[in-house]
């Protein structure tokens, strides 16, 4: 063994050899060069082993150099996958990213008087054309434009909210605790399935401060129920006066009437909840809007004014690249160009135009030795909290091969991974959230698997 340790190479030598076949930096194959002499040395004491694979060690330092966060293929089907980065952008929000981002620009700059602006000028007009307010302000997401809606509106005054709109969305986002950051009172009233608007009338008091509705947005109640509308809150805020605010939660900017044509369970609008008469509507961006991760807030001039001069903002202001990104996607509605919003294509995406996609993408697989591959009918589905009883009729590439599991690790640990699912000993991939642009990465990544993967046995 003694032997075996001494012809270990040295630590610099095996740097050198590595770095012949790696282009990765030096930190990487020297960090990656010392691990696989560490572990050939403990396998060698253990009594088996101690080879090095310079290859290997190659790929260990591209590893290490890679950054964690890259671009991944979502073959889940899953239009809105929160782990997968929700909303994909547009091309021309791209390049509104990129062109701002790469450059100095008019974040708070106004360019026609030369004195300081606000950045949340860039998007006041087209989200008050979009949806009908007043007034509008941006931050970085949904939880935070409500929790800036109740601190700025009902700090230390009571909130009346039915027992039936007490969510949690996304494990962290949970309305009692959204309270309690505000510092806005929770009153609940009504029950889980029936809340009346007598609920909401017993319990006003001088210390009522907002009257808040909030959008069941992943779940749904069915049977017996009762909830009282945004008009009905409304018009009682205004006979009391007391500010009625609004969370939609997805902001779907297109209509019920276009939902319908695509097939999909009617989710509200921001400018349904402004022309029922709330005072402050919050959603997020980057939802069934397809934009980037954003809160947005719009309603009368007053109290989107208070959001926007409260303290808090400045610690929940969104960056340049998330405002570039969102005006350049709310221009795409503005401009009726929806083709340019990736999330109301794949919405919009008819089961006969994916199944043709799945078809020509199995077509050039080519000749393949060890997967079988073949189109089925599946089910996509909205995600992201939002639209929880849609099912979008779809179709999948499915591929078996000797265990479904190993193909699908083989697919994530691709050049660029394909995340897709595994059911009934298949992997299932999802043509409708695989874009244009990702097709080739997809066929690439069966191709080498195929050859990676050993034969059905
Ligand atoms: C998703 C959602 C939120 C949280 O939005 P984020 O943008 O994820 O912060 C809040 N309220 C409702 C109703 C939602 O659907």
């Amino acid at each position: 063994m003694t032997d075996r340790l001494a012809q270990l190479p040295a630590v610099h030598a095996l740097i050198a050899e590595v770095s012949k076949l790696s282009t990765a930096p030096r930190w990487a194959i020297a960090l990656a060069s010392r691990r696989a002499i560490d572990a050939a040395r403990s396998e060698l004491r253990a009594g088996s082993g101690g080879a090095i694979d310079r290859d290997a060690v190659a790929r260990v330092a591209a590893g290490l150099a890679a950054p964690s966060l890259r671009r991944v293929i979502n073959a889940t089907g899953v239009i809105l996958h929160t782990n997968l980065g929700r909303a994909p952008l547009g091309a021309k929000a791209v390049t509104e990213v990129i062109e701002v981002a790469r450059s100095y620009s008019n974040l708070e700059l106004d360019l026609a008087t030369g004195e300081r602006g606000s950045r949340h000028d860039h998007l006041r007009t087209l989200l008050c054309d979009l949806t009908g307010a007043e007034d509008a302000c941006v931050v970085n997401n949904n939880a935070a434009a409500v929790v800036l809606g109740l601190a700025a509106l009902a700090s230390d005054r009571e909130v009346i909210v039915s027992r039936g709109e007490l969510v949690e969305i996304g494990g962290s986002f949970r309305l009692p605790e959204i309270f309690a950051l505000s510092r806005g009172v929770m009153v609940e009233v009504g029950t889980t399935n029936k809340t009346h608007l007598r609920d909401y009338e017993g319990a006003l008091r001088p210390a009522t401060g907002l009257l808040l509705k909030v959008h069941r947005s992943n779940f749904a109640v069915v049977g017996f129920t009762t909830e009282v509308s945004i008009e009905q809150l409304a018009t009682l805020g205004r006979a009391k006066n007391v500010p009625v605010m609004v969370d939609v939660g997805s902001g779907m900017l297109v209509d019920a009437n276009q939902q319908r044509a695509w097939g999909l369970p009617v989710e509200p609008t921001p400018a349904e909840a402004i022309a029922a008469g709330a005072d402050l509507v919050a959603f997020s961006g980057d939802k069934l809007l397809g934009g980037p991760q954003a809160g947005i807030l719009v309603g009368r001039k007053a109290a989107v004014e208070q959001a926007r001069k409260h303290p808090l903002m400045r610690a929940l202001r969104p960056d340049k690249l998330a405002l570039a990104a969102l005006t350049a996607t709310l221009a795409a509605y503005r401009n009726d160009s929806l083709e340019d919003v990736p999330v109301a294509h794949m919405l919009a995406l008819s089961a006969a135009a994916i199944r043709s996609t799945a078809e020509r993408l199995v077509a050039a697989f080519g000749e393949l030795t060890t997967l079988v591959t073949a189109v089925e009918p599946c089910i996509s589905t909205v995600g992201g909290g939002a639209m929880p009883t849609a099912e979008l009729p779809s179709f999948a590439i499915t591929l078996r091969g000797s265990k479904a599991g190993a193909i699908d690790a083989a697919l994530r640990a691709a050049a660029i991974p394909v995340v897709g699912r595994v059911a009934d000993n298949r992997v299932w991939l999802d043509c409708r959230t695989i874009s244009l642009d990702d097709q080739a990465a997809v066929i690439a990544a069966i191709r080498s698997i195929d050859r990676a993967i050993p034969p059905r046995g």
